[in-house]
């Protein structure tokens, strides 16, 4: 195998595909960066621009592909233009899609092929468990490895404890608390570091995911945010979607904040991350237990016994109920902008009585003990 290829991700199974194509006058090549519809690929020993003949877009399109940063393409030299013509999209080993809120095409590819999907949470005010119970169950679906990365640990008196809570979520992922701002806290990341490793940043707006980035690569590549504020206009700030080589050969790539993002159908991500739930549901009485009080319910039995915690029951049934409606939706084939007021009243209905059910039931159990 070339080894330029390799140092820009090539392996054995992106070569057997090429392979198994059997057209061995196409040159593999990874896509970059796309700019308004302008594909830029590296090839192992220069970078050169590749473009989609409409032919191959509506062959591609109708297979629901396009090219997207991280993808191996195979492309050959066009004849009369010193572009390059993409012919092949190779199967990706990993892929990270969102939805698009009020477009037809409901889901977007944003991108491909990375090994390691880093997903950046605050220790600072901004620590919230559910929002990375949430990342989480996004990082499944992926079939990358997932790292979660707590930053700004310079913040934090006390860090145990927080260790402690994201534990619980994360199970058995690795997690990392690092401080972009300091270097040399970032030694602990250099196991998922490497030559032709690639790496997919997720994080929302402020968590410092800029700041991680530009230490990584070792200079000022993105504007951060206290320099976004002096410069409103400023130079880096609109969406940055680029492959990036980092001074040990890793390869980065920055994904969209979770705020742009809405939920994928992603019930095989919420059926591990809330795997032990989904078991005890198993263990009710009744196989279609709605565990609202029927006899013999276990989830209510745990909530009662202090084994579920309640918060965390109530976020799983949240994030059910959100990808039972994405999957309606995606069913459906179209997909409404926003819930309709209809659909917003149910929702709230069903949660505020899921909840005030729950508390209630908490409660009769604390009393009937007390008294
Ligand atoms: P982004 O929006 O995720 O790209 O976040 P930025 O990298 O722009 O960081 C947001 C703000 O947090 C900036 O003012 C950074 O200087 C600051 N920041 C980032 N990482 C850390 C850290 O580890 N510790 C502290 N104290 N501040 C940080
Ligand atoms: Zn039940």
């Amino acid at each position: 195998m070339n080894t330029d290829l390799i140092s820009l991700g090539w392996n054995e199974t992106f070569q057997l595909h090429f392979e198994a194509i059997k057209q061995p006058n196409l040159i593999p090549a990874r896509l970059t960066r796309e700019n308004r519809g302008q594909y830029i690929i590296h090839s192992g020993d220069k970078e050169r621009v590749a473009r989609l003949s409409g032919t191959v877009r509506k062959k591609m399109q109708s297979n629901g592909l396009q090219p997207i940063v991280g993808d191996w393409l195979l492309v050959e030299p066009n004849p009369v233009s010193p572009e390059y013509d993409i012919r092949h999209i190779l199967p990706r080993t990993s892929l990270f899609e969102r939805q698009v809120a009020g477009k037809a095409s409901d889901f977007q590819s944003v991108a491909a092929n990375f090994d390691y999907l880093f997903l950046l949470s605050g220790l600072d005010g901004d620590f919230n468990i559910n929002r990375i119970q949430r990342y989480l169950s996004l990082a499944w679906n992926c079939n990358a490895q997932p790292v979660l990365i707590l930053n700004k640990m310079d913040l934090v008196g006390d860090l145990q404890p927080l260790l402690a809570e994201a534990r619980e979520v994360a199970r058995d992922i690795p997690i990392k608390a690092i401080s972009a701002i300091d270097p040399s806290s970032l030694n602990c990341l250099a196991e998922f570091f490497g030559e032709g490793k690639t790496i997919a940043l997720l994080g929302s707006s402020g968590v410092g995911k800029s700041s991680l980035i530009n230490a990584l690569l070792g200079e000022e590549r993105l504007a951060t945010q206290a320099v976004r504020d002096e410069d409103s206009r400023g130079r880096h700030t609109t969406t940055w979607r680029e492959l990036v080589k980092t001074p040990n050969g890793t390869l980065l790539i920055d994904l969209p904040g979770m705020r742009e993002m809405q939920l994928t159908d992603e019930s095989k991500g919420i059926s591990i991350t809330f795997s032990d739930i989904e078991k005890l549901a198993k263990t009710c009485r009744f196989r279609n237990c709605q565990h609202t009080g029927e006899p013999g319910c276990a989830i209510e039995k745990a909530i009662d016994n202090g084994i579920l915690d309640i918060d965390r029951y109530e976020q799983f049934l949240k994030l059910s109920f959100e990808n039972a409606q994405v999957r309606k939706r995606r069913a459906a084939k179209k997909q409404p902008k926003n819930l309709t007021q209809q659909q917003r009243l149910d929702k709230e209905e069903y949660f505020k009585e899921i909840h005030i059910q729950l508390r209630k039931n908490a409660k009769d159990q604390r009393k009937f003990f007390n008294d």
